[in-house]
């Protein structure tokens, strides 16, 4: 056991037990000197056991840059005979120091009476404290505390990496919920994920669409922690906040990259397969028309001196129609390879329709001179529009060429032109095979042809060309059809009057 040495003057009983208990530091020290005339166990811990020995004065116990401070105090309590009180660092007899607080009294006309804590561990826990607030306040990241048991669960700090990131300055963000950062943009599925681990009182991590204070975006990667009390309740939500606007960006971007790559890759493709499949469909289509030229030169060559006249003709015509075929098949050909090439261009010219389709249908019965159309023109005379020439022999060329092609012979073929306040509209109707429905979708797409045709010759390039044609007057084009029962394509084109018919 410690033993004090309390000599003069005596704590009476209880005082002395709690002098000898107590674990402040107490002292009492003669006045005015100063000198140390008893000290209790803690006080003696404290200070060291030599400090009734070497018996230094009250005045000599700060460190010394403290001492006048000191002195200052023990001044009071020796002129106001009252409490004073003094806060700093105190010296142990073996130089080492401690954090205190120290009250003096005068408790006897010449006896000084010092109460002491040693609050070393409350300095140092203070200083820890500091140093986090320090390291949370300079994080660049965005750190913010939210109340849980306030209605709306405000914000009750932000550090300066908020302010930084959002433009709202911590009297701004403070008191509000932090949802003011979303501003109208409330439909984000992370929300919902945000908001029941809010409920809950779970961490999460959510990506946000968030808004500064002037208006721009960034993407808020916001991780959130609850916070409980030793209750087990909770009590805060602390946030994190970064701004990932320029990852996400970058990820974007290499997302898009990869995509137009793979775009890339498959045109590749694409582009490879229409060349193996052209190449094919040519050589194929105008081997037929040149065998059957090939032949009847042949003949007329062998025997044409020989041959009844109406036979040299049908062998004549039949170089004839050959040409023209193989002529219509190069036209496609080249309107297909152009407009692929994006070179196609609309020149429209003041066209006569009630000249140019008769003209049309005599041009096609040489083509198919054993079939006939039935020609409905309704337009309303003086019926001259801007219109281009070229694109439509396309569009009529293989509208009819395909009504012809796909119907027996013997059946009729129309070809109907009307007009309505905006638009020439035309229908080629036939009674032939029809297209299966399964084919209907695909039917405008380049080499496409449907399973019923049979022997009949085809590109399946026609009503691609078709389209494009009519894409490019500003038209657009759709057909009804039955398999077995016939179909009508109607095309509308807008009307634009040429100028001598508006004069
Ligand atoms: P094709 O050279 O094969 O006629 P098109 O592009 O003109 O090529 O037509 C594509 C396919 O659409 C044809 O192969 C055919 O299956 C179908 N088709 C087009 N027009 C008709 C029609 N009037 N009646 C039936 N089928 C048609």
């Amino acid at each position: 056991m410690v033993k004090t040495s309390l000599q003069d003057p005596s704590p009476p009983g209880s005082f002395n037990a709690l002098f000898e208990q107590t674990r402040d530091l107490v002292l009492l020290a003669r006045y005015p000197g100063g000198e140390i005339i008893s000290a209790n166990p803690s006080a003696l811990t404290a200070f060291g056991k030599n400090l009734l020995t070497a018996r230094p004065v009250l005045e000599s116990l700060p460190v010394p840059e403290q001492r006048g401070a000191f002195k200052k105090v023990l001044k009071e309590v020796g002129e106001e005979g009252q409490t004073a009180h003094f806060s700093g660092r105190l010296r142990r007899t073996d130089s080492s120091s401690f954090h205190s607080e120290m009250d003096i009294r005068k408790v006897a006309p010449d006896i000084w009476l010092a109460t002491i804590h040693d609050i070393s561990e409350r300095v140092r826990a203070l200083e820890d404290i500091e140093l986090r607030n320090i390291a949370i306040a300079n994080v660049t990241s965005g750190v913010t505390v939210a109340d849980a048991r306030l209605p709306d669960q405000p914000l009750i700090y932000v550090n300066k990496g908020f302010q930084e990131i959002t433009g709202y300055s911590a009297r701004e963000a403070v008191g509000r919920n932090c949802r003011f950062l979303q501003g109208r943009d409330r439909d984000q599925p992370d929300l919902d994920k945000l908001r029941e681990a809010l409920r809950v009182g779970r961490a999460c991590i959510v990506q946000l669409r968030n808004y500064r204070k002037d208006g721009s975006q960034f993407i808020n990667e916001l991780h959130i922690s609850p916070v409980h009390n030793e209750e087990g309740e909770l009590t805060h939500f602390v946030g994190i906040q970064l701004n990932v606007t320029e990852q996400v960006e970058a990820r974007k971007s290499l997302e898009r990259s990869e995509a137009r790559y793979r775009q890339a890759l498959e045109q590749e493709k694409e582009l490879n397969e229409i060349k193996t499949r052209f190449i094919s469909m040519v050589s194929h289509e105008f081997r037929t028309p040149m065998t059957g030229i090939m032949a009847s030169a042949a003949l007329l060559k062998k025997f044409g001196d020989r041959l009844e006249a109406d036979k040299k003709d049908r062998h004549l015509a039949n170089i004839a129609t050959s040409l023209k075929r193989m002529n219509r098949l190069l036209d496609d050909v080249l309107f297909f390879s152009r407009a692929e090439s994006g070179k196609l261009q609309v020149e429209r010219r003041p066209v006569a329709l009630a000249e140019y389709l008769p003209a049309l249908m005599e041009s096609l019965s040489l083509v198919y001179p054993d079939r006939e159309v039935t020609l409905d023109l309704r337009l309303e005379p003086p019926a001259s529009f801007m219109l281009d020439e070229h694109l439509l022999d396309h569009i009529l060329q293989n509208l009819i060429g395909n009504a012809i092609k796909y119907s027996p012979p013997g059946s009729v073929v129309t070809c109907q032109l009307r007009e309505d306040t905006e638009w020439l509209i035309l229908d080629v109707s036939d009674e032939g095979i029809g297209i299966p429905l399964k084919d209907q979708d695909k039917l405008f797409e380049a080499f496409h042809r449907a399973d019923n045709v049979g022997q009949q010759h085809g590109t399946g390039l026609g009503l691609n060309i078709v389209r494009r044609a009519v894409e490019l007057l500003e038209g657009d084009i759709r057909f009804t059809s039955r398999e077995g029962s016939g179909s009508t394509f109607t095309v509308r084109l807008p009307k634009i009057p040429s100028n001598n018919d508006k004069q």
